[in-house]
């Protein structure tokens, strides 16, 4: 365990449990906000929920976007920006998976951006934005609960997924209600259920880890593992979807405070510029990610092997760390998620673009073991 450590608490209000999202009328009453804007995607039209929130917010909801993609694509949030400022909204909901969420946060650092004078300045890491946001997730993305937002830039026919990072986008409040899980449907619990479970496999080996990330992230394991497939089996078991939900919130704690390494990197180059869904594209990295950094994080990867169920005494760390890599791909396989880069359309010769784009990553670059494109190249070729 390293004891050296920066911890940064944004200002938050978290409610979670079964029935919160009617505690939303409440908390914007409670705040004050009078003229919202929702951000959302095609499915929560079609559930019904975005009628839902305009009949309890009523004429506080000024604006609705409802067709947000996936990947946040730039020119979507020109449009949204726009509609904020037409609509002079003082707070921002995002409903939805985290491509939702992040058009929420988006929307928010845009208004930031525009009122910044030139000179570059340092933000406090407690500081409150001009616009609010409240994310409600739907899915178990876990970006509800980080500063962070990915918005992928088309320029001359090339996408390429950027992260912004800012303490002023983490949402002020965050609603979880496991009722609005209930009705993803199989495929998206199993991949967005990998990507958090991605997110508390990185945030253990993380090189910025501190304590809190690595109990939360631990934890989250035991959650995620124990109940992911049931919410798979089942979609309407609301037990496990509860539980499952709960392993998200620990996921999204101990993201929300450390850097992710080559999985997270590797991930946002094939969505932003290849347009692979995240979740799948967790699905097919994860197992390869582990089994490249089990030597350099023999111990942290044991203790997510040991979260993960297993009990064998006579397995040594080492062998423990490669048990992850296997227990990870077994559960992946169980949910019949795409393993290869090659099943999602993914061309052989895409491999050297995707490469020399994850080389120069920042993300890729803070992984606990060092690597470069030769060494990306052989983890794409065997994903593929
Ligand atoms: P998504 O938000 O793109 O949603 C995927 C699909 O799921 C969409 O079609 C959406 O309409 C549908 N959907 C959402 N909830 C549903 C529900 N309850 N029932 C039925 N359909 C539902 O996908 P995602 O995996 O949730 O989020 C991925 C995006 O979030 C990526 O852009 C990724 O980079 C970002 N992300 C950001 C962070 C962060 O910390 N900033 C963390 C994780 C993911």
């Amino acid at each position: 365990m390293k004891f050296k450590f920066d911890y940064v608490t944004p200002g938050r209000e978290i409610i979670f449990g079964v029935g919160s999202l009617d505690r939303l009328s409440d908390v914007v009453e409670r705040f004050h906000w009078q003229r919202l804007l929702l951000c959302a995607s095609g499915s929560s039209r079609r559930s019904g929920r975005i009628e839902s929130i305009e009949k309890m917010l009523g004429t506080r909801l000024v604006a609705i976007y409802g067709e947000v993609q996936a990947h946040v694509p730039d020119f979507q949030v020109d449009r949204v920006v726009a509609l904020a400022e037409q609509s002079d909204i003082d707070a921002v909901i995002g409903l939805g998976g985290g491509s939702a969420v992040g058009m929420a946060k988006a929307v928010s650092f845009a208004f930031e951006e525009k009122t910044e004078s030139k000179s570059p300045r340092v933000v406090l890491p407690t500081a409150q934005p001009r616009i609010p946001i409240i994310a409600i997730p739907t899915t178990y993305a876990g970006s509800e609960m980080t500063s962070v937002y990915g918005i992928t830039h088309h320029e001359n026919e090339t996408a390429r997924k950027i992260t912004v990072q800012d303490p002023r986008i983490a949402p002020q409040v965050v609603l979880y209600d496991p009722l609005l899980t209930l009705d993803l449907p199989p495929d998206l619990t199993a991949s967005t259920g990998i990507n958090t479970l991605a997110h508390c496999v990185e945030a253990v080996y993380s090189i910025t880890r501190n304590p809190l990330s690595t109990a939360a992230a631990l934890e989250g394991i035991n959650h995620i593992a124990r109940t992911l497939p049931r919410c798979y089996a089942r979609g309407d078991d609301l037990q496990a979807r509860t539980e499952m939900l709960v392993g998200s919130y620990l996921a999204g704690t101990a993201l929300a405070n450390v850097a992710t390494g080559l999985h997270h990197g590797l991930c946002h180059v094939l969505g932003g510029t290849l347009g692979i869904s995240h979740g799948v594209a967790n699905a097919i990295i994860l197992p390869h990610a582990i089994r490249y950094n089990a030597d350099a994080c023999v111990h942290e990867l044991a203790l997510v092997a040991k979260r993960m169920g297993i009990t064998d005494d006579d397995f040594d760390d080492v062998q423990l760390a490669a048990q992850a890599a296997t227990q990870v791909s077994e559960l992946i396989a169980e949910m019949n998620l795409p393993r290869h880069l090659r099943e999602v359309g993914v061309k052989e010769n895409d491999l050297t673009r995707v490469a020399e784009l994850a080389a120069a990553s920042r993300t890729v670059m803070n992984n606990p073991k060092p690597i470069d494109q030769d060494r990306l190249t052989v983890l794409l070729q065997a994903a593929w």
